[in-house]
């Protein structure tokens, strides 16, 4: 049986490419998972951490992306819904992992990298400063692995952008079980599961990653949208001046970010769509993915609203979850504790 982990950060309202690149996959896990596979899904506060955070939005955030991941089809009797914050044992077995991972690997990751690009950038290019960033930002996908191996998970369906994580969680497990031998291996190694959807890029800024964190608002679509929002987002995104609709990312990316949307709605691949819309403008493909986008948010959106004013209701789902998760760990631990010797 498989083991399914994933967790997604509380930092504001999920937008449509953590729905299409992440989200929708785990509710298409839980659909098709056996009687005996287990899914646990996580909202990872203490990764919030590694940036700013105003604590009163995050609170919020919180106890927001729980009511999303309920309102898209999460169901807390078939899945352990909980947050990451809540269970110890993460913390506890990410302190171990750091003790056994190189600073090294930890230096090549590619989210580190791009850090210190950002601020070679603001340092006007004269040196790369790791004065400037906190440890937390090195050591995070460290604490990854911890999220996914305290469950001994099999199967973690995350974004392309996670790969190099989830290599560094098959490392981890792989160090400590040549490390702390006994009867038998103690972690499985961990296995990618692809989304079918390619990333989904800004609607501004077609050559990067719909993403929370970028300034402008109209760059991505969130889950919660109303229909005239979501209608202005697609209408104003970014594309080309090329008469014809194409599916080439390379030299057109803003229409092949819309034909992605578009596919990932109506399940087909991307180079499909684009044949229906060869003698078409990019007016007509823009209505066409506004009324996909907003056919494919409106239940959760309603779903949404519904929820987020059930404080008791969200409260026990949390506590429940929460104590479901720690008691699956509480068992990992044991036998991890007396692997290293601390017993
Ligand atoms: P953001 O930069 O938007 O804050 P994130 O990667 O920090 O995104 P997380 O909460 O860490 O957000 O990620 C949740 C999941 O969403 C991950 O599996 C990640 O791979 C996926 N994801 C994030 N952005 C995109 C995107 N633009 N397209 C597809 N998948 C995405």
């Amino acid at each position: 049986p498989r083991v399914v982990f994933s967790g997604i950060q509380p930092t504001g309202i999920p937008h449509l490419g953590n729905y299409l690149g992440a989200l929708l996959n785990w509710v298409r896990l839980q659909q098709d998972a056996g009687p005996k596979d287990e899914l646990i899904f996580s909202i990872v506060g203490w990764h919030a951490l590694t940036l700013p955070q105003d604590p009163r939005e995050l609170s919020r955030s919180r106890r927001d992306a729980l009511a999303v991941l309920l309102s898209i089809g999460i169901d807390p009797k078939r899945s352990t819904l909980f947050h990451q914050d809540e269970n110890p044992h993460h913390t506890e077995l990410a302190w171990l992992f750091n003790c056994i991972t190189p600073v090294g690997k930890l230096r090549r990751m590619t989210t580190w990298k791009s850090r210190l690009a950002v601020s070679r950038n603001a340092n006007d290019e004269s040196e790369v400063d790791e004065s400037m960033l906190n440890a937390g930002l090195l050591t995070y996908p460290v604490l990854q692995a911890a999220d996914i191996l305290v469950y001994k998970a099999t199967h973690v369906p995350v974004g392309e952008d996670q790969k190099q994580h989830l290599e560094l969680a098959r490392d981890i497990a792989d160090t400590f079980n040549r490390t702390f031998k006994g009867k038998s291996r103690l972690f499985p190694l961990p296995e990618f599961v692809a989304t079918p959807t390619r990333r989904v890029l800004s609607l501004k800024d077609p050559t990067s990653k719909m993403s929370k964190s970028a300034p402008d608002v109209q760059s991505r679509i969130l889950l919660t949208d109303t229909a005239a929002q979501i209608k202005s987002k697609i209408r104003g995104a970014v594309t080309d001046s090329i008469s014809g609709i194409t599916y080439d990312p390379v030299s057109r990316p803003g229409a092949a970010n819309l034909l992605t949307i578009l596919a990932a709605c109506t399940n087909e691949e991307p180079t499909e769509v684009a044949k229906r819309y060869a003698n078409k403008g990019h007016g007509d493909l823009k209505a066409d993915v506004v009324d996909a986008v907003e056919n494919l948010l409106r239940k959760p959106r309603a779903e949404f609203e519904r929820l987020r004013s059930e404080d008791a209701y969200l409260s026990e789902v949390a506590r429940e979850g929460a104590s479901k998760a720690r008691a699956r760990s509480e068992v990992t631990m044991q036998e991890i504790r007396k692997r290293v010797g601390l017993v």
